[in-house]
């Protein structure tokens, strides 16, 4: 059993591809002498989730996650008021983590995140709003070797893992090259299906113990029965490295994820030019929000039309099983921050043990909280949406979606949910800023000229040349009329 955290930093010569050195960045709330570990009390008025009554504001925001407050902070910039609402009870969407209540350790209650970019304009706007520490993000798998045993190695697979699961005995990113040629079954170009691109990828083992029943777990299909390009990409490591991500910065927020929402919604310009309103759901207020030129919305895309009978876009999502280890040998239950069971006889993906992270509070690091948490994580169909199904039907529904969201007006679609695409926290960061640009570009936060002044406008219609529902009114219209000028 583990006797101490898991370390942040991978081994030599690894450790040195992360541009994040040491603690960088600057945390404006902890400099000003706001010392709590945790997300800080928001008034009650923030958690009222009451909007009627609000003066006009240039930006309505629908979302408080990474989009909806990188469009916030860009706003109150550019010296633009907005009204940032969100249905949760917290800011700071899916990357919201907060101190558990019985053990004061920071998880993070979407899902661990790590941090992880090649961008250097999102690495140069993050380090505005948090401190970071480097951290090299490593995986490990509790996978069955050839021998029947349980081993537990690196993921993705390296050369230390195919000698502890197969019996090799690869010394070298030659020998492992080789060994792949070897193993590898057909031509991936010519892949019919996922299991044709996992076997041309990595061989019959690998793709046996490793990434079959993993996937099964987490899309409730077997590769056989996912398109190939799902799996064309399986990595394939030939060296030592066992880093998750290769990104040029890797580091965590050294007081939580939720400390860079609360500084670039509650402090700098956002202080005076945003109001955040939480509980509360746009579908509900939106009739009673103040007039505002632009509504930028960061929710999913199909919720915006679905009122109006189109059908839903396919997610899957996650259940996350809570367990308190009151007195776990050497503190901690499991040996990395992150163990997946790629193995059919458990129905969960991966075990996640937040106590290992460096960014935990003070009494954390020092010893002196005994219990551990874990979160088991199970992939579902039900529940928040998480990973858009990548299929033909999903991606053709998205497109109508698309071409009724591009003659909105008065509306931006913005964010992983807008645009039903899985994106890390970097790209998320680097589209809002992105979009934002192309707004102001375009003139979007300007307010409308009068109606008399406008060509008439034209009735947007759907792919297969009907008119979509929105141009018999309701929530578009709503969504129009809500606007300061029409
Ligand atoms: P969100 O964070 O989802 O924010 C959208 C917000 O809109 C939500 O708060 C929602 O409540 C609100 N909303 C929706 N509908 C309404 C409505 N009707 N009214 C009011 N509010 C509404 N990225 C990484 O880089 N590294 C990782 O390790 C990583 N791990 C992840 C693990 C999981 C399980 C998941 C799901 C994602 C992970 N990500 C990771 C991705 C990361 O979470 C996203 O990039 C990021 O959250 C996108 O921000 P967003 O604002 O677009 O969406």
């Amino acid at each position: 059993m583990p006797s101490g955290p898991f370390g942040a930093r991978a081994d030599p010569p690894w450790n040195k591809e992360n541009a994040c050195t040491g603690v960088c960045g600057y945390d404006a709330l902890f400099g000003d002498g706001e010392e709590s570990e945790g997300p800080i009390k928001l008034s009650e008025e923030i958690m009222s989730g009451e909007v009627k009554g609000l003066p006009k504001v240039n930006v309505v925001i629908v979302g408080a996650g990474l989009s909806g407050a990188v469009m916030a902070e860009r706003c109150a910039t550019m010296g633009k008021t907005c009204l940032v609402i969100d249905k949760r009870d917290h800011i700071g969407g899916n990357c919201y983590d907060y101190l558990h209540a019985d053990t004061g350790i920071r998880m993070s209650r979407y899902g661990a995140h790590l941090f992880h970019t090649k961008y250097e304009r999102v690495w140069e706007y993050v380090t505005r709003f948090s401190e970071w520490v480097p951290f090299d993000h490593r995986v490990r798998g509790l996978v069955r070797g050839k021998d029947s045993k349980m081993h537990l190695v690196p993921i993705p697979p390296t050369q230390k893992s195919v000698n502890a699961l197969l019996g090799e005995n690869i010394q070298s990113d030659a020998e492992m090259e080789e060994w792949y040629k070897k193993v590898r079954v057909g031509d991936v170009d010519e892949a019919q299906n996922g299991e044709e691109a996992a076997l041309a990828r990595v061989g019959p083992d690998l793709y046996e113990a490793i990434f079959r029943h993993y996937t099964k777990k987490q899309w409730d299909k077997y590769p056989s029965e996912l398109d190939a390009s799902v799996l064309k990409r399986l990595p394939c490591r030939t060296t030592t490295d066992d880093r998750y991500f290769s990104c040029k910065y890797q580091a965590l927020p050294a007081r939580g994820y939720t400390r860079i929402f609360e500084n670039m919604l509650l402090t700098g310009p956002c202080k005076r030019k945003v109001t955040v309103r939480l509980n509360c759901d746009f579908f509900k207020v939106r009739s009673e929000l103040p007039a505002h030129d632009l509504l930028i919305f960061t929710g999913p895309i199909d919720a915006f039309y679905t009122s109006q009978g189109l059908p839903k876009l396919e997610y899957r999502s996650i259940r996350f099983e809570e367990t308190v280890h009151e007195n776990p040998d050497g503190g901690y239950h499991q040996e990395a921050f992150v163990v997946n069971h790629p193995y059919p006889e458990v129905p969960y993906t991966r075990i996640v043990e937040y106590k290992h992270l460096p960014i935990q509070p003070e009494s954390v690091k020092q010893g002196k909280v005994t219990p551990s948490v874990t979160h088991t994580e199970y992939s579902t169909a039900e529940g928040d949406p998480y990973y858009p199904v990548p299929n033909t039907q999903n991606r053709e529904l998205y497109e109508r979606y698309r071409s009724l969201a591009e003659k909105e007006p008065g509306v931006a679609f913005v964010g992983r949910l807008a645009s039903y695409k899985y994106f890390n926290m970097d790209e998320a960061i680097k589209n809002a800023l992105e979009m934002f640009d192309d707004l102001r570009e375009k003139g979007r936060f300007e307010p409308k000229p009068p109606a008399a002044a406008r060509p008439p406008k034209e009735v947007p219609k759907l792919d297969d040349g009907s008119a979509p529902p929105s141009s018999r009114g309701s929530v578009c219209s709503q969504a129009a009329a809500n606007c300061a000028v029409q």
